[in-house]
């Protein structure tokens, strides 16, 4: 038997999320996520999506899940119970989503020892997410260690970023000795939507030049010249660049010594403050996007200003990108509030005709789940959405290397 399935894990400090894919037709068999690790309220949601598991719908376990060893553990007992566990013969990789690669790791790598030791070793630099990788990495070689696992990285698609671009302009000697640079995430993403975007407009990637603007909680922008990411909004780690839910993004550097100096708050509580008390939470309240935007609506002035911050930055990105690529051939709006707020697509675009911009607006209230054009015919710059699919992506990485 061809063993053409490939199981996505996404772990996080307290959560998995999962896909069972079958790449012959890149189908999903099963979906799910286990929430609550080690808390109150642990559960798992296990949907089965093909196989006589699939009429009885979403199932759900509550109770205890202490650890990360005992999640995997119950997700394999649920595919399982599909007829589709770890031991099946068809399963042909398990691709890990890996948040850091550094420097080390620019493509996806079959991981063994010496690949999760160095994994390991660039926990400094993802304090927040290398961590429960790597842990899901341990327990699912312990439970099929004789299947590849497969390490696809956020950071990869970006290594591609020329030097003068990755290095910021500090003490050159400083910035080796801690491995500061730009290294940029979101990368399956950007990718993903690229190549899609390519596909949208009937041209090879290698013939078109994209502005990525990946915006769901996290937000990312990316110029990507003919395939190749030549410039990510993201830095060191995933606080720099657009306005987030909840992260400031770009700012003077020098606030956090004025915070530290005037304000007495520790370097701890700086790093909360900036990556989970910012953003359009620190300005309004609320880091929700579709709250955000009926607040502004209903007219509330805090929710305004939040949303006209959010819009200036894409705005600036997007000139800046424009100015980077030369020739830009789309601006494609993907994840959670790129997909679905047409609000923050139109006034991220208005006043960009000089740019070549220029949106239909019939087009850009369509919802729907497909890749679609929303510019006007006669734009000189396509402006796109196109739904992301990190999975899909991790899962097509991770199989094109154990079956090259
Ligand atoms: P994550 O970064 O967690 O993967 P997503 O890409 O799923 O996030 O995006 C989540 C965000 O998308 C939510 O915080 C919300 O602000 C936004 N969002 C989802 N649906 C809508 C919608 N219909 N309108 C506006 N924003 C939306």
């Amino acid at each position: 038997m061809t063993a053409t399935r490939v199981l996505v894990l996404n772990s996080g400090s307290s959560s998995v999320k999962y896909q069972l894919l079958d790449m012959t037709d890149s189908s999903r068999l099963a979906v799910g996520l286990v929430e609550r690790i080690g808390e109150e309220g642990s559960r798992l949601v296990h949907e089965p999506l093909a196989g006589p598991g699939a009429r009885g719908g979403k199932r759900e376990r509550t109770g205890a899940i202490a650890d990360h060893a005992q999640a995997l553990r119950a997700v394999a007992e649920e595919l399982a119970a599909d007829g589709m566990g770890l031991d099946s013969p068809e399963l042909a990789a398990v691709g890990h989503r890996v948040v850091h690669g550094g420097t080390r790791f620019t493509a996806p790598t079959v991981i063994d020892d010496e690949v999760l030791a160095e994994i390991r070793s660039l926990i400094p630099l993802a304090p927040l997410h290398n961590p429960a990788n790597v842990t899901g990495i341990e327990v699912a070689r312990e439970l099929r260690g004789d299947l590849p696992q497969v390490a696809v990285f956020d950071t990869a698609f970006h290594s591609t970023m020329p030097e003068h671009v990755a290095r910021y302009a500090i003490d050159a000697a400083t910035a080796e000795k801690y491995s500061i640079r730009r290294y940029g995430f979101h990368g399956t993403s950007h990718a993903y939507v690229s190549r899609a975007a390519a596909a949208l407009l009937g041209k090879a990637v290698e013939d078109v030049n994209v502005i990525v603007l990946h915006l769901g909680n996290g937000a990312s922008a990316s110029a990507v010249r003919g395939g190749v990411c030549v410039e990510t909004s993201m830095g060191l780690t995933p606080l720099e660049g657009l306005v987030m839910g909840t992260r400031s993004g770009d700012l003077d550097p020098a606030v956090i010594f004025h915070l530290a100096r005037v304000g007495g708050l520790s370097v701890d509580e700086i790093d909360s403050l900036l990556n989970k008390k910012s953003g359009l939470l620190g300005l309004c309240g609320d880091n929700d996007m579709r709250e955000v935007t009926r607040r502004a609506e209903a007219g509330d002035d805090a929710a305004r200003l939040a949303l006209a911050a959010y819009v200036h930055r894409l705005k600036k990105y997007i000139g800046a990108y424009t100015a980077v690529l030369g020739r830009v051939d789309a601006v494609v709006f993907t994840a959670g509030v790129g997909e679905n707020a047409a609000a923050v697509r139109e006034a991220a675009v208005s006043g960009l005709e000089e740019l070549g911009l220029a949106l239909d607006l019939e087009a850009n209230a369509v919802r729907s789940p497909e890749p679609r054009l929303i510019s006007t015919d006669y734009a000189r710059v396509a402006v796109a959405v196109v739904p992301t699919d990190e999975e899909l992506e991790i899962a097509t990485q991770a199989y094109a290397l154990v079956t090259s």
